[in-house]
């Protein structure tokens, strides 16, 4: 299980999240059998849709974060509950590029910088609340500050970061996400970016032992926090029989008649945890009969 911790500075003006998702990155990896750099884009994605997850009021509103920059990874998409959740996958789990100048797993070129982060709030409205601005970096926690900025105009300091072992298992995963609410002093600014600038990346932190409790109180030197929630965050599919039958309906009568001819049975695997779903001819023939 991973942990999610949300604090309120005590004068109720800046926020932070934090979440060690190592267990949640590590489940994606099994599940989708990413390589390197695939699980650190799929990884910073369900870590940030986990954090923007438990930002949300119902109790059954969910995130989408999708990217698609025109890279080799194709899309990359994480979903989260209201509870921090997250499930995702890519659309090719497989990219073998080189690492970039500083010597990290090239994230930004395997999303690739020409296209959108698209973020998708199901509130339980008519229609989502749609979100869409310009890849802008491609590393994930870039946008994820310019979507804050340009969309919500929430300015928004976010850290987010994948560790994968030679042996394509996941190290260390997790991240945070501080935002500066309305009456902010100006030297929480200041203060924040002295704090924000001393500290060693999130995955460094993690895997030399501390905890995400100790990472969100030293990116938050200097201020008083209080602690608004706790939650414990896992990968997490909601995928069900009926849902995937609803899905293979949509394929209409004709289609449905003709995988019955040829095949006799429709096989589907879920995106997000590839369990499988069988469905033998009468269930076919049940369906072709009620559409
Ligand atoms: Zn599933």
């Amino acid at each position: 299980m991973g942990k999610l911790l949300r604090y309120i500075t005590s004068d109720g003006t800046v926020s932070i999240i934090g979440v060690d998702t190592t267990d949640m990155v590590a489940k994606a990896e099994q599940i989708h059998r990413t390589s390197a750099v695939t699980t650190a884009a799929l990884g910073r994605l369900l870590t940030a849709a986990s954090m923007i997850g438990v930002t949300l009021k119902g109790e059954k509103d969910s995130v989408t974060l999708r990217m698609n920059g025109g890279g080799p990874s194709g899309t990359v998409l994480a979903v989260s509950d209201s509870f921090g959740n997250a499930r995702g996958y890519v659309s090719n789990p497989i990219v073998e590029i080189p690492l970039n100048s500083v010597g990290k797993l090239d994230v930004s070129g395997a999303i690739g910088k020409d296209g959108s982060l698209i973020v998708m709030k199901d509130i339980g409205m008519k229609d989502p609340y749609v979100g869409n601005v310009p890849i802008i970096s491609g590393e994930i926690a870039e946008d994820i500050t310019y979507y804050y900025a340009v969309s919500e105009q929430i300015p928004t300091v976010c850290a987010l970061g994948v560790l994968v072992n030679p042996n394509l298992t996941v190290k260390a995963a997790g991240g945070f996400i501080i935002q500066l609410l309305p009456f902010a002093p100006e030297e929480a600014i200041t203060k924040l970016e002295e704090s924000v600038g001393k500290l060693k990346p999130v995955t460094t932190m993690l895997s030399e032992g501390m905890s995400i409790e100790q990472i969100c109180a030293l990116a938050m030197d200097g201020f008083e926090i209080e602690l608004l929630d706790e939650y414990e965050v896992e990968y997490r599919c909601d995928c069900n029989r009926e849902r995937v039958e609803r899905a293979l309906r949509t394929v209409g009568k004709e289609e449905l008649t003709d995988i019955l001819e040829k095949d006799g049975k429709a096989e589907l695997n879920c995106h997000f945890c590839d369990k499988k779903y069988r469905f033998d001819a009468d269930d076919l023939r049940r369906m072709i009969k009620e559409i």
